[in-house]
């Protein structure tokens, strides 16, 4: 074969692959579609654990900002929780660019080869094993081991054979501003309300004056998500009625989907494996990828390595990956809110979720919001939440029903 590994998609499960697979000695290619690494997003608040996977230090060029508090408010009443300085773990805002860029050179300065401009079609099979991959008008290339670290609409994983049958999708629209006035760059805020929709907008400071202003939103149903104005139109509306960011200007615009139902049935098959949003691998309810992408990247390299070594690109042999990967604590926590997100969307169906949501800011207290956004809630803390929200989870739990029998989802 012309390479050990093919790696499609230069986000952050690609390129923590490719990083991993090249410093193994793998010979290793990676395509994208876009021109360079830094044209797609790659998401930016992360706790310690990302750091360490990408192994920079928080004081370094690599992060644009860390937060001291985080407020999680609602826009319609203005009911909110303060983590403050006392509770909160540590949560930072990355540099993408920089970050996207050190893993790219990385992987360069070990030999990876990088091709732009290059769209995977489809993966090549040899009776049941992929081979490769076809990309742009006719272009082919050969690998013993294929990754599928392509995204939310991954041809890899489509090609292949892999199916997502809970598939719930996360809209998100971002957008960089700066010329914004008296920002406390020290706090970060979560907003919920009823023109977000079942999701949240978020208010991250880089500075005194920049911010990054962006929303996420799951559609429940099309016609609730119809009755929703624009995502765009949300951030604008957002930006005319707060002082801080009336004048502000909009640098750029980024919008993307990220898979928030918990992790797909199967992603890996003789041949090929998926990486990252494409395998579902991405923190539920807050819809984190970063450093899930990373775990993720880093364990694949690592097996890559083993079937290269062994040779063995079974069915068998490439599924250990996926093994181990559902024995990990990041997997179990993705599988668990993952449930809870497909509850709370089939609830939203046909109830208010605003309801819920206000229920939550004004009663849960902010060592357990905490834990949530730091993805460290433990058993102990998933069960306080049930009993102390019990006429809550009965009522989404009632909702899911209900939805299942009127719709037959
Ligand atoms: C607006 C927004 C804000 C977010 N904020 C955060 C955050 O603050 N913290 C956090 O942890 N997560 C955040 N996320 C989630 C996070 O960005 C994703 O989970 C993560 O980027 C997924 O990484 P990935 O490598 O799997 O896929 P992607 O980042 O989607 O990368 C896929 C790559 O594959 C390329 N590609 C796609 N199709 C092809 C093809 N056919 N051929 C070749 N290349 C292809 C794409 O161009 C892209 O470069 C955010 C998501 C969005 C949309």
């Amino acid at each position: 074969m012309a390479y050990d590994v093919i790696v499609a998609g230069t986000g952050p499960a690609g390129l923590m692959t490719a990083e991993h697979t090249s410093k193994y000695g793998l010979k290793t290619l990676v395509l994208e579609k876009r021109k360079q690494v830094t044209d797609s997003l790659m998401g930016e608040l992360v706790t310690d654990k990302a750091l360490n996977f990408l192994r920079v230090k928080p004081d370094s060029e690599f992060i644009g900002n860390k937060f001291t508090s985080i407020i999680g408010e609602s826009l319609d009443t203005g009911a909110n929780i303060v983590v403050d300085r006392t509770l909160l773990g540590n949560s930072y805002l990355f540099d993408e660019d920089k970050c996207q860029e050190i893993m790219r050179d990385r992987a360069l300065s070990n030999g990876a080869e990088f091709r732009y401009k290059s769209r995977v079609k489809s993966v090549v099979k040899e009776g049941n094993s992929v081979v490769g991959v076809k990309y742009n008008q006719d272009e082919e290339a050969r690998a013993n081991l294929t990754v599928g670290a392509d995204g939310s609409f991954s041809r890899v994983s489509e090609t292949s054979g892999f199916t997502h049958p809970k598939w719930l999708l996360s809209y998100g629209y971002r957008f960089k501003l700066t010329n914004c006035k008296n920002i406390d760059p020290n706090t970060a805020y979560f907003y919920v309300g009823k023109n977000v929709g079942l999701g949240y907008l978020w208010l991250y400071p880089r500075s005194e004056s920049e911010i990054n202003l962006g929303i996420g939103r799951v559609p429940s149903t099309k016609t609730n998500w119809d009755k929703l104005p624009p995502m765009r139109d949300v951030l604008r509306n957002y930006m005319k009625t707060h002082p801080e960011t009336q004048d502000a200007k909009i640098e750029s615009v980024n919008a993307g989907v990220v898979p928030c139902s918990g992790i797909i049935p199967k992603f890996t098959d003789a041949g090929v494996a998926l990486c990252g949003n494409s395998a579902g691998q991405v923190s539920s309810i807050v819809g984190g990828g970063v450093t899930t992408c990373f775990h993720a990247g880093q364990l694949l390299a690592k097996h890559a390595k083993r079937i290269v070594d062994a040779g063995d690109f079974s069915e068998k042999s490439v599924r250990l990956y996926e093994k181990e990967y559902r024995k990990s604590k990041i997997a179990s926590n993705i599988t668990n809110t993952g449930k809870g997100m497909i509850a709370i969307s089939k609830y939203a169906m046909f109830n208010d979720h605003m309801e819920a949501a206000e229920i939550v800011l004004g009663q849960l207290d902010a060592d357990t919001l905490n834990k949530l956004i730091q993805g460290n809630a433990g058993v102990a803390t998933y069960m306080g939440l049930v009993s102390n929200f019990l006429p809550m989870v009965m009522k989404i739990g009632l909702g899911y029903t209900k939805a299942i029998a009127m719709s037959g989802l």
